[in-house]
């Protein structure tokens, strides 16, 4: 299956193409994510905290600045694709002066959405197809948007790891975003799961819990937009996981269900048990390969279809306290 999506993505050839190692797996346990260090060692040199307390220098670019970098760095995204999805931003920016942008399907008239759903791509930032398919998405969206769900979209959430000239998991400060959210017991287990993996620089969750202009913004989306429902998009391990209180999808495409655990400090930890906000993440079977325009498809049709099946969620989540809480003990930290 994967030389067949290999041989079928070879038209879609991601720029910065790499190995997908480790993409049939089926369970997961420590000696898998042992396993996922060992691969992924080498491949990155940041130092870590390299620039940990600098404010940053850079300006801050527009999303027209941003969708050129992200047509030169994407293969199967050009500049005009992103300049298409006609992307918004609220003046947040990552640490390198890049706007964090997102693309909003809001509802329509004479239609109550059965629900608000965030889409988060690209949290690692070599993870090329989990930014590409986010895009090819935005164009079924823009076509047959019903009304069905409200939607929020964000097809880039490190856009400083992608536009890197040699792209990398974590964000400009050597941070891993999806270990930086502040999930409870962070400042003990963050620490401890990071000298497990033997204090791997890809898994580096930062100094504080939120210590990163990146995480915090997508809490602020979270806060502003209220999701009953958040999606990310990962690549390679080419299945899909779930977080929170729900029934998740048994397929997704090609994709399975396979529960990976969690981890302190990851969206679907925080999310999932803290927010009580499901998060389902599709790991895509390859980072620098995108799957078959149908398969891309065939997911966004599966997704959909367990959207439906899921929402409207009962009422009663208290969201917004937790998040404003988390963000003000973010801030407190003196970090940033
Ligand atoms: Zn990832």
């Amino acid at each position: 299956m994967e030389m067949r999506a290999r041989v079928a993505g070879a038209a879609l050839l991601v720029v910065g193409l790499y190995a997908s190692p480790l993409s049939a797996e089926s369970t997961y346990d420590k000696s898998v994510e042992a396993s996922r260090l060992q691969e992924a060692d080498g491949k990155q040199s940041l130092a870590i905290g390299s620039a940990t307390d600098a404010a940053p220098q850079a300006k801050v670019s527009t999303v027209s600045e941003l969708c050129q970098q992200v047509g030169r760095k994407l293969g199967s995204v050009s500049t005009s694709d992103c300049l298409a999805a006609k992307l918004t931003s609220d003046g947040g920016h990552s640490h390198n002066g890049l706007p964090m942008a997102w693309v909003e399907f809001p509802p329509l008239a004479q239609r109550q959405p059965e629900g608000r759903v965030l889409v988060l791509g690209g949290i690692h930032g070599d993870e090329y197809s989990a930014v590409s398919i986010v895009f090819h998405w935005l164009k079924i969206l823009d076509q047959y948007h019903s009304g069905l769900f409200h939607w929020r979209v964000v097809p880039v959430s490190n856009p400083d790891g992608l536009l890197q000239r040699r792209s990398q998991r974590m964000n400009a400060n050597g941070v891993d975003l999806n270990r930086n959210f502040p999930t409870d017991g962070w400042e003990k287990e963050a620490p401890r799961y990071w000298a497990w993996t033997g204090r791997n620089k890809r898994r580096y969750p930062g100094e504080a819990a939120a210590s990163e202009p990146e995480t915090r913004w997508i809490m602020r989306q979270i806060e502003a937009f209220q999701p009953d429902i958040i999606v990310q998009i990962h690549a390679p391990y080419g299945i899909v996981d779930f977080d929170g209180n729900d029934k998740p999808p048994q397929n997704l495409g090609r994709l399975h269900l396979n529960l990976l655990g969690t981890f302190p400090g990851s969206l679907g930890n925080y999310g999932g048990n803290k927010l009580d906000i499901p998060v389902l993440t599709v790991e895509l079977p390859s980072a620098g390969v995108l799957p078959s325009r149908r398969e891309q498809s065939k997911i966004w049709v599966d997704l959909v279809r367990w959207l439906r099946a899921r929402l409207p969620r009962e009422p009663g989540r208290e969201v917004q306290a937790t998040v404003a809480d988390d963000l003000k003990a973010a801030a407190e930290s003196g970090l940033h």
